[in-house]
């Protein structure tokens, strides 16, 4: 109870709001953009939400008072509230605050991540290491875990690549914290839409797919598949950041490199 207490004491570091999402997840949905993101996806469209120092603090109670304007419409639609991002797993303590007030209202709680928890050491942080990034030991990390999973109705679990040194190149980590996510989750059952980018020529190798389709029969817990085509609207912001878009020559997903993903993964609808 006091740990609860303290969750909700904590504030988290919010880029924005969008107060009728209909991509992220059932029902309309409150969503939550969070604040920081350690990985460095090549087609990432938010770029602006990498940055840890970034974006603006609230309470947990002050996003709860934003969400409830909009509770009338979003429980008629059997919606709920998404934590996206940027990563929302960086900021776990914020997270198991917000979601424990808003399970206390009845409210469906959905995390969109990448799976990548912030509670371990990564040489990688670098410079970019946040204030609260810590050392705490992976049983610790676990329990973190398990206490916002506690208050998780559905987790929206955003796979880059099955193989690790892809998985690198486009995100400059491997997949190992994403897959360790991805079991955690199946042992806890809790539900999972699993979501892929498809990259013409960069996520579409057939081996990458052959992975991916075993880890879908593995997990028993995934109710849903989204394919998602590589577009590139968000490539004016890498210009206005000036950080330098590299896939600025890789076409657009069309909608036969969809088809054609859905066949190898055998989920053609
Ligand atoms: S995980 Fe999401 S926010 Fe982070 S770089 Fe990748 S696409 Fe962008």
């Amino acid at each position: 109870m006091l740990q609860e207490g303290t969750d909700m004491m904590i504030k988290g570091r919010i880029h924005s709001f969008e107060s009728f999402g209909t991509v992220d997840g059932p029902g309309i949905r409150f969503v939550v953009f969070m604040q920081g993101c350690l990985f460095r996806c090549l087609y990432c469209h938010n770029p602006d939400t990498w940055d840890i120092k970034g974006g603006m603090e609230y309470s947990a109670e002050e996003v709860l008072e934003r969400i409830r304007k909009y509770l009338p419409y979003i429980k008629r639609s059997g919606g709920g509230v998404t934590v996206s991002g940027g990563e929302p797993l960086l900021q776990v303590d914020f997270l198991t605050g917000l979601f424990t007030l808003c399970q206390r209202e009845g409210i469906h709680t959905a995390i969109d991540t990448s799976g990548f928890p912030l509670y371990r050491t990564h040489p990688q942080f670098g410079e970019n290491k946040p204030d609260h990034a810590n050392n705490l030991s992976l049983k610790q990390n676990n329990r973190k875990i398990d206490r916002l999973l506690d208050h998780t109705d559905l987790v929206l679990l955003d796979i880059k690549h099955m193989c690790p040194e892809f998985h690198q190149k486009l995100t400059r980590f491997p997949n190992e914290e994403p897959l360790r996510f991805a079991r955690i989750l199946q042992d806890k059952g809790i539900p999972m839409w699993l979501r892929y980018v498809v990259v013409p020529g960069v996520t579409d190798d057939l081996d990458g797919l052959r992975k991916l389709k075993d880890f879908i029969r593995s997990h028993s817990n995934i109710e849903k598949v989204e394919l998602l085509p590589f577009h590139k609207m968000g490539e004016y912001k890498w210009k206005e950041l000036q950080y330098d878009f590299s896939l600025g020559n890789v076409p657009e997903a069309s909608e036969e490199d969809i088809k054609r993903v859905e066949k190898i993964l055998g989920i053609e609808s």
